[in-house]
């Protein structure tokens, strides 16, 4: 999707800040001597951003606008390194919060709504952003933050809520809880908005099955501003997005080249009103692509496609490329497994090897179940994985992210 005037007008704008403030990527224009761009093609000469940059910017480096007009940070969990902090004016605080009341009007949410709040608060944008969005809505926010199911259900039967904010295994975990207990007639829910982690179909399907509720992605990431710059609509038919905050490529992650509207790439990111800490072409390394057809609601927000997977979540499993996503996919197909799966890939005898491990109820054969499933990944990805189908509830669940791909490739001496 090429960039608009507007949208390049508002670039140059960050431009500027960007240069005058002399941050990181302000100082990276200014060495490749670029301050101004007129076209969509002088905007694909602008260099791209890493979350790299982002780390070495710490503390306090993206900082852009003045010290006196920051009035928060948020911050990446740094479990894979240096955290990243990013600075936020009271103007952005507010246009994400703007983005978030939008994601909800389009998931049919109002201010008639009571909306439980489950993802944690802190120093990370997941709480704050749900809630932000909801007051601005002008719905009754019930913050829970996260854990404590006990209480959570018994505040969800007592206020009776009726929009669950959660990660996707939480949500599940609760599902399961509420069925366990058989009180899903004493719950109010009507809607579930769900971020933070990829989730499959068949996932989606028990989720909706158990709560009898209808269900939204939002999408976002820390970095830009936080969950809810995009929004499944009604229709569920990929995430609108709003470009009047936001720029988005679709790009070769090999090659750095756009991919033409409709073809599978990485999301990279532009923010385009951003003061605290704008960013220019910031890699997501998340894959997706851009719909290309406008959306049956009506609405002309552009849309994505679902997130498909991780750039780097790519395995490669005896010669043959292959993403999470696409093992999902099969997993789909086989309506007697549940939603949980665990892939671990190994070394063993010298060669790489991808156990999955499936549950199923007890009264389908494990043996066959397994076989069935190892030839349809032979036959459609290329190479045969050990699988292993266990009861229902044998495999872990999640309050947060629930890990499902393990390389164990890397602890072995
Ligand atoms: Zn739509």
């Amino acid at each position: 999707m090429k960039i608009t005037e507007k949208q390049l007008e508002q670039v140059n704008s960050r431009i500027k800040a960007l240069v005058s403030a002399g941050s990181f990527y302000g100082k990276k224009l200014k060495d490749a001597g670029i301050t101004e761009v007129h076209s969509y093609e002088d905007f694909l000469k602008l260099p791209f951003s890493e979350k790299k940059d982002l780390r070495d910017a710490y503390p306090l480096g993206l900082m852009t606008a003045p010290e006196e007009k920051i009035v928060r940070i948020h911050s990446s969990s740094g479990t894979t390194g240096t955290p990243v902090i990013i600075p936020y004016t009271a103007k952005d605080v507010d246009d994400w919060a703007t983005m978030f009341a939008r994601c909800y009007e389009f998931a049919g949410i109002t201010n008639k709504d009571r909306i439980q709040i489950t993802p944690g608060y802190g120093l990370w944008t997941a709480g704050i952003g749900f809630q932000a969005g909801a007051e601005k809505l002008g719905a009754m926010v019930v913050p829970m933050g996260p854990g404590n199911t006990e209480k959570q259900i018994e505040m969800m039967i007592s206020l009776e809520t009726t929009v669950l904010c959660a990660t996707s295994s939480y949500a599940l975990l609760l599902a399961e809880e509420i069925q366990k207990r058989g009180i899903r007639d004493k719950i109010k829910l009507k809607k579930g908005v769900i971020g933070s982690e990829r989730w499959s179909q068949k996932m989606r399907d028990r989720i909706h099955n158990e709560l009898g509720i209808e269900l939204y992605d939002i999408y976002g990431l820390t970095e830009i501003y936080g969950p809810g710059i995009g929004i499944n609509c009604t229709k569920e038919a990929g995430m609108h997005y709003w470009d009047d905050f936001l720029y988005l490529e679709i790009i070769d992650p090999k090659t750095g080249e756009p991919v033409p509207d409709g073809e599978m790439g990485e999301i990279v990111i532009t923010t385009l009103v951003k003061e605290g800490a704008p960013l220019i072409r910031y890699r997501t390394h998340d894959l997706s692509r851009i719909i290309p057809e406008k959306c049956s609601c009506g609405s002309s927000f552009p849309r994505l496609d679902r997130i498909m997977g991780r750039t780097d979540d790519m395995m490669k499993i005896k010669g043959v490329n292959v993403f999470p996503s696409q093992i999902e996919e099969i997993l789909q197909t086989f309506p007697e497994i549940s939603s949980e799966y665990q892939i671990r890939i190994s070394h063993l005898d010298g060669k790489d090897t991808m156990r999955i491990y499936v549950e199923t109820t007890g009264d389908i054969d494990f043996d066959d179940l397994s076989k069935r499933l190892t030839e349809k990944v032979k036959s459609h990805i290329g190479f045969t994985p050990i699988v292993k189908a266990v009861e229902v509830g044998v495999l872990p669940r999640s309050m947060k992210k629930t890990a499902r791909v393990i390389d164990e490739r890397y602890n072995e001496d």
